[in-house]
């Protein structure tokens, strides 16, 4: 933002500094992420691998490894870019944030955090320190489906998906969408569509549909909002079916 010269603030606080945030701490088969943790940090982390597998599928697509290694999971989320990767998993992980401020702290659910376009529930002289991470149930997998121009560029379209299978039926299953509006999104109806049914071609091809629908792309010099529509139900076609099968695994 302020190498496109979008923002011109008069004081810049450096955080890096603040002790303690940039931890990965197990927590009831999830984690808490300190905000200062670094996108390569999770990449790399054989914990978070084992436990949220989908996490380091996304920390792989954000940017390239110099960003990476510089970038905070915190800023990222602060930043709100509806086509960054760590909003759409954090909501579709039902992720919590948490600030501290003078006035005290807040902790805020991954669907009320992003507000619009780099916009996000963080107020003026709050911060976030930490993000919590629930575990995911057993025999829950995991897709993420992600289409940009070239290999570290922000996504065109994200899809990642979570879907949880019991006797070879849907018992829940998550869908979230980046790139595709002006905040991460959910896909409710799409998820709604999978619970309590056996996955086939044919119910996986009206989820990604759904899905489609429940988008809110534009136009813009990358991709036509019909384009990005379209990519929304390929992506979601392609997210279900490998969380399906990796649920089975
Ligand atoms: C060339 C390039 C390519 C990139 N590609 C991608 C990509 O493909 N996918 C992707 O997801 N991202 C991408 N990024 C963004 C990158 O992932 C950074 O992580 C992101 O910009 C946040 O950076 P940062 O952590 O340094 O936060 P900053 O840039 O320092 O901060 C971002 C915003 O959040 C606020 N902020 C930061 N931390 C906190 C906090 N703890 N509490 C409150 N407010 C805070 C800042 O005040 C600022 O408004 C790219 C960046 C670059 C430069």
């Amino acid at each position: 933002m302020l190498n496109f010269r979008l923002v011109h603030p008069e004081i810049l606080v450096d955080i890096n500094r603040i002790p303690g945030l940039d931890q990965i701490a197990p927590q009831n088969g999830g984690f808490r992420i300190g905000a200062l943790t670094r996108h390569r940090a999770i990449e790399t982390s054989r914990a978070v691998g084992e436990k949220l597998p989908v996490m380091l599928a996304a920390a792989g697509q954000v940017g390239h490894l110099a960003i990476r290694n510089r970038g905070t999971f915190g800023g990222s989320l602060v930043h709100a870019d509806p086509a960054a990767e760590w909003p759409v998993v954090v909501l579709a992980l039902d992720g919590t944030i948490t600030t501290k401020s003078a006035k005290g702290g807040r902790t805020i659910k991954a669907r009320d955090f992003f507000v619009s376009y780099l916009q996000s529930a963080v107020e003026d002289g709050e911060i976030v320190t930490e993000v919590t991470l629930p575990g995911l149930p057993a025999r829950t997998g995991w897709g993420f489906e992600e289409l940009c121009r070239r290999p570290g560029d922000f996504a065109i379209a994200a899809v990642c998906a979570l879907v949880t299978l019991d006797g070879g039926k849907v018992k829940d299953a998550r869908i979230s969408m980046g790139g595709v509006g002006p905040t991460a999104l959910r896909a409710p109806d799409a998820e709604a569509l999978l619970k309590g049914q056996a996955i086939t071609d044919d119910l996986v091809k009206r989820v990604g549909e759904k899905a489609g629908e429940a988008s809110d792309p534009s136009n813009d010099v990358h991709a036509s909002a019909d384009f990005r529509r379209h990519l929304v139900g390929v992506l979601t076609k392609r997210a279900v079916k490998a969380a399906a099968q990796r649920a089975t695994a």
